[in-house]
């Protein structure tokens, strides 16, 4: 079956509002079907190890039915083509539920995409053109674009940008103190990125609270694998702690975060690290791996808890950096109507969030123990009444925004 066969017509079921959501790692690809008038996911999956031999996929339709096979996929090709079948083995029928386009999400959108944007053949080059600055990504959402499109040739592709909602930080947060010339030849400034995540929570956060995102003062922390924080004032990124590339910022799972430039250098210079190998230690080593010897914070807080000492340091460490940047953000921002936790970490480790905002009080924001012990799916609040600052828990949905956005863009 190809997705030509799969259009499906107009007065299909749910015409008009479904989505394919694409996710395309250079040996992964990650789909989901959205139904964005009901706001949920009609199927999902994922084809690992592509091109290594030995793969693997899943599909999941919107009873929750898995369907798992041991496959060899040579590419994102090979992968769309395991993708359809298994839509037409297992379901929903693509003919029944038509996307009426595919939305993209792609890593680096550079200072030339703000928006979420029709794919066309300049945007192509022009995603490309920016693998200078995502070597790991831009290429890798390329070749499923490319492969996205052979499989669905007649509806528009759309591409939506990790760094497109942090284009509206102004020049003193985005600049780095470096030579001006030099900077703007090789495009080094902060990008941020999580941008999908952190424009949906924070409109999600205004939902909760009753009130229109326009009026709030928010900083949001999505702590995941990757994390960083933003500063979201009146629905606008201001500040975020990702920069240049996703190492800046808050210490995570296996990144280092904020670290002083010199670090780079004398391990250059006096521990013999190339640059591929300082670049693998930052990105791949270090946070709390580096720190605690676990990757993977559920590990981490384990450890921590049986008795590890490095383990508890480095949750230490993690609670502190996002502590400092929640006062930088304060200081920014001015007032902070909420903080809002979200993705893996966030949404899940109360003992992160509590520690994160220990000592807070006297800012005006207060954990309420019972309610950040409860565990629950729904954004909730776990400050106190007497908080002055809301604190809020609320599960990202990053492909139901890069769903909504593609819907968007296409609807004119
Ligand atoms: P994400 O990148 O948003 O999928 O988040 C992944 C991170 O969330 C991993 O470090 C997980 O260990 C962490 N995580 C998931 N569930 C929990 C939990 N119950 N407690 C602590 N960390 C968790």
């Amino acid at each position: 079956m190809s997705g030509a066969d799969g259009a499906g017509t107009a007065d299909a079921p749910g015409a008009g509002r479904v989505v394919l959501v694409v996710n395309s790692g250079s040996s992964s690809l990650k789909y989901q079907l959205v139904d964005v008038s009901a706001g949920g996911p009609l199927a999902s999956g994922l084809v690992e190890r592509i091109g290594a031999g030995d793969g693997r996929a899943t599909h999941t339709d919107a009873a929750g039915g898995a369907f798992r096979e041991e496959v060899s996929v040579a590419d994102h090709h090979a992968a769309f083509a395991w993708m359809l079948q298994a839509f037409a083995e297992h379901g929903p029928s693509l003919e029944e539920h038509a996307p009426v386009a595919v939305g993209h999400r792609v890593v680096q959108g550079g200072a030339r995409f703000f928006e979420p944007t029709v794919i066309t053949e300049l945007v192509r080059i022009n995603i490309d053109e920016l693998s200078v600055l995502a070597p790991l990504h831009n290429p890798a959402n390329l070749a499923g674009i490319v492969a996205a499109e052979r499989a669905f040739p007649s509806v528009p592709h759309v591409a939506v940008f990790d760094t497109a909602f942090h284009q509206t930080m102004p020049p003193e947060a985005y600049l780095y103190a470096l030579d001006r010339d030099l900077a703007e030849r090789h495009r080094i400034r902060r990008y941020g990125f999580h941008g999908t995540s952190h424009r949906y929570v924070s409109r999600a956060a205004a939902a909760f609270l009753g009130r229109p995102v326009e009026e709030l003062k928010l900083i949001v922390l999505h702590l995941g694998n990757g994390a960083s924080a933003c500063a979201v004032d009146g629905g606008r990124s201001v500040e975020t702690s990702m920069g240049m590339t996703p190492l800046e910022g808050l210490a995570m799972g296996t990144r280092s975060g904020d670290l002083d430039p010199a670090v780079v250098l004398h391990l250059q210079r006096r521990a013999g690290l190339g640059v591929d190998e300082v670049d693998d230690l930052l990105n791949k080593r270090s946070g709390m791996l580096g720190l605690g010897g676990h990757g993977d914070m559920r590990d981490l807080t384990e450890a921590a808890t049986s008795g590890d000492e490095r383990a508890r340091v480095a949750l230490e460490v993690y609670a502190h950096r996002i502590r400092s940047y929640v006062g930088a953000y304060a200081a920014q921002l001015g007032r902070v109507d909420a903080i809002v936790f979200t993705a893996g970490v966030g949404e899940n480790s109360a003992d992160v969030r509590v520690t994160a905002l220990s000592g807070l009080e006297g800012f005006g924001v207060e954990v309420d123990a019972a309610r950040n012990a409860e565990r629950s799916g729904e954004a909730r609040r776990i400050s106190t009444d007497a908080s002055r600052t809301a604190v809020l828990v609320v599960p990202t949905n990053e492909e139901l925004e890069i769903a909504r956005q593609t819907v968007e863009v296409v609807a004119g």
